[in-house]
């Protein structure tokens, strides 16, 4: 590997500003954007290879729901839920509900993944109250996950280089390893150690005595801290198993894997998944309004709503205008044939990233279903030693691929004790066959750069 070379984002000169997002770095001002494609004011194009992060869906621009927008617009943009109903919510809630498994029909809408995070720690919190269970309070997660900035979902967020600084103001909640079964070397088969995986669960819930957990938080594909990590098919019958032994609740955080991003509407639903309680975000918006949902079971809502309501809610919750985007999202999902296409550009795309692991042999891991698509970047690909740190493969790549006109989601995870640089390919799920090719043509010229 060369040198770091300059980073062309730091380069690129905007005049001071008083914003303040994670750094000191300038990006260039977006002009427009449409279908897989951004353009900057300077004029130059992107290919939006992780639909920012993991967020447009059905691609940019899309005039029906643009129009759809502009029709709530013109009626209510804004009704307070405590004061009024409002019919996209209804509706929006209706057809979600449609795309749960089992008795999840209860919709309660938010602005966002944290918040639906927060919202489902706190609802299984006032459940193992309501159902006379008050000792019921931790949450256990994965380490690595990301479920969020917020206090609440970063206790059940394993990423070290996001929760160290902030250690003693959340109440850090126990976790277990994430089922990276991928990169084991022992003699077990995919399904043996899916298994063993999950059983970390049930040997974590004995440790901090069953009486005390009210449930488990997984994300069913990984997203931003395992790079769309998939577990072994083994591992979800046993974990919902363990969930109904010890009578805690099951929580899939599908902010990043559902609104069909995998190729089916859920991450869970390639393994006919059981959830108690779903968070969705990202995708059922698309990047045209800002909303997420919490979608429960009725099992768990109606002793909450007999206790006298949720103790919990926001100000946006249900926003006419973000419901009303959520819709149209909804439909043109449909009419685009999303899942089914995140389907076939997955497999495609896969099989590309696994041709360019002979070129490049420091990728290794390739994984991921539909258009949630990861891999590591490594030393040696047999024991996925990581590379040197000051390497900083992952802002490189970054960097380079930025350089050339694609976006890239890379990241180097602290939680799993390896620090291993890994890269999310996830473009809208409306991309081309040719687009496909066009994405791994700058990404193959990128990591050429970068070797
Ligand atoms: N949960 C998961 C699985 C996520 O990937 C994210 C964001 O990346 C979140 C929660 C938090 O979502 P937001 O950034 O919208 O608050």
């Amino acid at each position: 590997m060369h040198a770091k070379a300059p980073s062309p984002i730091a380069r690129t000169e905007q005049p001071a500003s008083h914003l303040f997002y994670g750094s000191r770095q300038r990006r260039p001002l977006v002009e427009r954007a449409e279908g897989i494609y951004v353009w900057t004011q300077d004029g130059r194009r992107f290919i939006d290879g992780s639909s920012g992060p993991m967020v447009a869906n059905i691609g940019h621009g899309n005039r029906n729901v643009i129009a759809a927008m502009q029709r709530q617009m013109e009626k209510a943009t804004f009704a307070y839920r405590l004061h009024f109903e409002n019919e996209p919510a209804e509706e929006l809630a209706r057809l979600l509900s449609q795309k749960m498994p089992g008795d999840l029909d209860r919709v309660f809408f938010v602005s966002g993944g944290s918040e639906a995070v927060e919202s489902a720690i706190k609802l299984a919190r006032q459940w193992a109250v309501a159902t006379g269970q008050p000792k019921r309070w931790k949450v256990i997660c994965r380490m690595p996950s990301y479920h969020g900035g917020t206090m609440g979902a970063l206790a059940v967020t394993g990423d070290l280089a996001l929760t160290e600084t902030f250690a003693p103001q959340t109440l850090a909640m126990p976790a277990i390893p994430a089922p990276t079964a991928y990169r084991d070397r022992d003699n077990l088969s995919m399904e043996q150690r899916g298994i063993r995986y999950a059983d970390m669960l049930e040997e974590k819930i004995l440790a901090e005595g069953p009486e005390s957990v009210a449930a488990f938080i997984m994300e069913p594909i990984g997203g931003a801290a395992t790079a769309a990590l998939v577990p072994p098919d083994s591992y979800f019958a046993r974990i919902r198993e363990i969930c109904d032994q010890y009578g805690i609740l099951l929580i899939h955080d599908e902010v990043m894997s559902g609104a069909a991003r995998t190729g089916k509407y859920l991450g869970g639903d390639h393994w006919a998944c059981r959830p108690d309680i779903i968070t969705m975000s990202k995708g059922i918006g698309s990047g045209y309004a800002p909303l997420g949902a919490m979608i429960a079971s009725r099992r768990v809502v109606e002793p909450v709503l007999d206790m006298g309501g949720f103790q919990h809610g926001y100000t946006y919750a249900g926003n006419p205008l973000a419901c009303a985007a959520g819709l149209a999202v909804l439909d043109e999902m449909e009419l685009l044939g999303c899942e089914e296409n995140a389907a076939a550009m997955g497999d495609l795309l896969i099989a590309e990233l696994q041709g360019l692991t002979e070129r490049f042999p420091f990728i290794a891991g390739v994984r991921g279903k539909g258009l949630l698509i990861g891999a590591d970047m490594v030393a040696d690909p047999q024991d996925f030693t990581p590379l040197p740190k000051d390497k900083h493969a992952n802002q490189r790549l970054l960097d380079l691929a930025y350089e050339r006109g694609l976006i890239v989601y890379s990241r180097r995870i602290r939680g799993d004790g390896l620090g291993l640089d890994n890269f999310i390919l996830a473009p809208p799920l409306i991309i081309t066959k040719e687009q496909v090719g066009e994405m791994v043509g700058v990404l193959g010229d990128s990591l050429e750069a970068l070797a």
